[in-house]
């Protein structure tokens, strides 16, 4: 009875594995409102790949140059330089050589990147054999997917939540509440020169609050 078993496992084996999904070339999409340590998750999975003499890429949009072009920064002061700088005018499938041995590629604020660059990425991870693990917003401060998200979320493999409390309550946030000089706003361009603008992960609750008070309206279709 015993041995039976066996031959049946044994004979049965080279199927399931045939059939069982590989990890290596999954395109991930990790969302998570403003400070709510995403940048700090992706430093934290290339730091442990390279303690274990692991290859990973670090990509990042070249429009975010909040702390020096090719610095991935998190907001607790961790930071490492960025291995390429994705452009406008990037071809993926071209400009991004792939080194000799490859384990993972991570890319920050991917919201950044165009629909046709994260297509590119979905490509890569096929084509190369390769996790591909993309930190990013979900939504902009007008509730809106970035056009790069909607995108991810279209072809991604996986899609996981990293969540934080709302500044105002002890709900999860939801949004992102942009103040401009104080003052909550969901209009105007994404980049306001001359304006200080601060940007609060949010509930629903917090976030109509906070424009009922500002006068201002929730952003309807
Ligand atoms: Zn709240």
């Amino acid at each position: 009875m015993l041995l039976t078993s066996l031959l049946i496992i044994a004979l049965l084996l080279p199927l399931f594995l045939l059939f069982t999904p590989t990890t290596s070339n999954k395109l991930y999409f990790r969302h998570g409102p403003v400070s709510s340590a995403k940048t700090l998750n992706l430093l934290s999975v290339a730091h442990s790949y390279r303690s274990q003499n692991k290859t990973v890429l670090l990509l990042k949009p070249s429009l975010d140059t909040r702390f020096g072009n090719a610095t991935i920064k998190s907001r607790s002061g961790l930071e490492k330089t960025a291995d390429f700088m994705i452009e406008d005018t990037t071809d993926l499938l071209v400009d991004l050589q792939k080194p000799k041995e490859l384990h993972c590629i991570l890319v920050d604020e991917v919201q950044f990147l165009s629909p046709h660059h994260i297509s590119q990425l979905r490509h890569i991870t096929s084509l190369w054999s390769v996790p591909i693990i993309c930190y990013g917003l979900r939504t902009d401060f007008r509730t809106r997917l970035f056009p790069g998200s909607k995108r991810l979320l279209e072809l991604a493999d996986n899609i996981e939540e990293i969540k934080t409390t709302c500044y105002g309550c002890n709900r999860k946030a939801l949004f992102n509440l942009k103040h401009v000089d104080g003052v909550a706003v969901v209009d105007g361009p994404s980049v306001q020169l001359g304006c200080e603008e601060s940007y609060f992960p949010t509930c629903f609750t917090c976030y109509k609050k906070a424009l009922t008070q500002a006068d201002t309206e929730f952003p309807s279709d």
